[in-house]
């Protein structure tokens, strides 16, 4: 069973709303176990809908349109069903009589406009509206079936979850779920990745593409490995995506970071607390970003002491009794680490200075960054190069040296 969306709407073209409808109805399609292959945007013309709906019905069995079921002159969803069912509108007295009903129940009286909302075409079956006053449509096209629900989303929702899904998955015969799960990885770019991963998808494509493994770019927030796994129930489902999840995590190793929602800094955190180490920044280059990334995680107050942001040099020297001279080289970042360690009161002392440009500094080039890590007896520091704007430089500092700790703690651990 293949099932298409196609969301109605000038003002989803004009970009005056993101189309949230289909991302949602792909989720829930997803979950359901059928799949979409195509998602549409069409204006609130009729002459346009009716092409989207009719080359949506050649590739699909299925097709969700949401949008335009309003009673105002542009509501035309009903009207373009209609024409490619090939069958006239008809006033269903019905759903007049409960449209008035849900005016009258809020003190209000119905408008004449609002009858239009009561037109079936002739053959659909209604689905009735519990939150809003427009009720949805299921209309037979042959053996294939279009369903109109509204655009307001919660109203498409509700619509979606009591009427549609399960008419679409009585349809579809046998049952099935998808499942899908993404790890996050850091630290390699994506053609590395897909170099290393290359062996394994291969395996997947000739046994079938079950589960399947996409790679999504998220920036600097590294590259996102999605595996999505199809079977007849959820838990068989999920049984095929952890094994595959093992099979990626023992080829990409300390690269994965954490799964979903999971971020470097949550990753952080779990280490720092398995481990009993409280943690102590002094960031430079980075004013302050790694602090802020470290308290959007709840509960970091158990691990986390503060940061110095020691911008200028005398607060390095004064503050975090760093010795006069170069403020970015390796020796810098090291005394960093312990001077925040020391006036922090943390197990942990964490560094950031370097060059985010748009200048050279110290001799040294734009993108070149010192991270420091004072842990246990042993203060070591890396040296990176960083590449970008100074925005984007700052951004990098921030998260290498987040996953420069994690790797220490792993190491550790
Ligand atoms: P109503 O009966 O309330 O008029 P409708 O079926 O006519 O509903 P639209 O007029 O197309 O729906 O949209 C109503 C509102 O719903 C829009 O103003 C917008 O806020 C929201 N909406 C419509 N389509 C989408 C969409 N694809 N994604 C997210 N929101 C949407
Ligand atoms: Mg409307």
């Amino acid at each position: 069973m293949r099932c298409e969306v196609v969301a109605i709407g000038t003002e989803l073209l004009l970009g005056q709303i993101l189309d949230t409808n289909s991302a949602w109805i792909g989720e829930h399609l997803a979950a359901a176990g059928i799949d979409a292959h195509f998602q549409t945007k069409v204006g609130d013309n009729q002459a346009r809908m009716v092409q989207a709906l009719r080359i949506a019905l050649s590739r699909s069995e299925a097709v969700i349109v949401c949008g335009g079921l309003g009673p105002t002159q542009d509501d035309i969803t009903r009207e373009a069903i209609a024409e490619v069912m090939n069958v006239p509108l008809e006033r269903d007295q019905a759903v007049v009589a409960r449209i008035r009903s849900m005016f009258e129940a809020r003190g209000r009286t119905m408008s004449e406009n609002n009858k239009r909302q009561a037109d079936v075409p002739r053959g659909a079956v209604v689905i009735p509206q519990t939150r809003g006053t427009a009720p949805g449509l299921i209309c037979p096209v042959g053996k294939k079936v279009v369903y109109a629900v509204p655009g307001v989303p919660y109203e498409m929702q509700d619509m979606l979850e009591r009427a549609v899904l399960p008419d679409l998955t009585a349809r579809a015969g046998t049952r099935s779920t998808i499942v899908s799960r993404v790890l996050r990885t850091w630290g390699l770019a994506e053609s590395a990745l897909a170099e290393l991963v290359g062996p394994r998808l291969d395996a997947l494509d000739a046994a079938g593409s079950n589960p399947t493994i996409a790679f999504l770019a998220s920036g600097i927030e590294g590259i996102k490995v999605r595996v999505t796994a199809k079977a007849e129930d959820r838990d068989a489902a999920l049984g095929l995506l952890e094994a595959e999840e093992a099979e990626l995590r023992a080829i990409l190793g300390s690269y994965v970071f954490g799964v979903d929602d999971d971020t470097m800094e949550t990753a952080v955190g779990v280490l720092l607390e398995e481990q009993c180490l409280t943690l102590g920044l002094a960031e430079s280059m980075t004013g302050g970003l790694v602090a802020s990334r470290l308290v959007n995680v709840a509960g970091s107050s158990a691990w986390f002491r503060g940061s110095v942001v020691s911008y200028a040099s005398e607060v390095k020297f004064d503050v975090l009794g760093v010795p006069e001279g170069p403020v970015v080289c390796e020796e810098a970042a090291a005394a960093m680490a312990e001077g925040a360690r020391k006036v922090l009161g943390a197990d942990v002392g964490l560094s950031v200075t370097g060059v985010a440009g748009p200048a050279e500094q110290d001799g040294q080039p734009v993108g070149t960054a010192y991270f420091g890590i004072a842990l246990d007896d042993d203060t070591q520091v890396v040296h990176a190069r960083l590449f970008g704007d100074r925005e984007r430089i700052r951004q990098y500092a921030a998260i290498s040296l987040l996953d420069a700790l994690r790797r220490r703690l792993l190491a550790r651990a």
